[in-house]
């Protein structure tokens, strides 16, 4: 089963937790049992995995700035967004989870996000259960 859904960011740098929109795709797939890939479509946003508090909402833009700060992108010259297409791949566009009695399997704490680094932008997410 393959799904995808289309999601708005309003601000250049955020991060929006996605985690009941994937239970309902869980929900509607009936699987009891299996692996949930969770996927953008994007070369300048990821998919993280971490807690949904507001400090360390902020906290993840102040390590991105820090470790992209001072760096002369090269690909600035033709699209102003070098830092986010890096950042993208760090934390990475996919997240592979476990579903296990119909329920997606995480820890108290965990949820999922799409990580926006160069919006405000329409993005998509495509899912895939097996
Ligand atoms: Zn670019």
């Amino acid at each position: 089963m393959i799904k995808e859904f289309s999601i708005s960011t309003q601000n250049k740098h955020q991060l929006l937790n996605i985690t009941e929109k994937i239970k309902e795709i869980v929900k509607e797939s009936k699987v009891k049992s299996g692996l949930i890939l969770v996927f953008t479509l994007h070369t300048s946003a990821a998919i993280l995995l971490n807690e949904d508090e507001q400090g360390l909402k902020e906290d993840w833009f102040k390590v991105f700035e820090k470790i992209t700060s001072g760096i002369d992108f090269s690909h600035n010259q033709n699209d102003d967004n070098g830092d986010a297409h890096i950042i993208s791949s760090l934390i990475g566009n996919q997240k592979t989870f476990i579903i296990e009695q119909g329920e997606l399997v995480l820890g108290t704490w965990q949820r999922i996000f799409l990580l926006e680094l160069d919006g405000p932008r329409t993005r998509k997410v495509v899912i895939k259960i097996i």
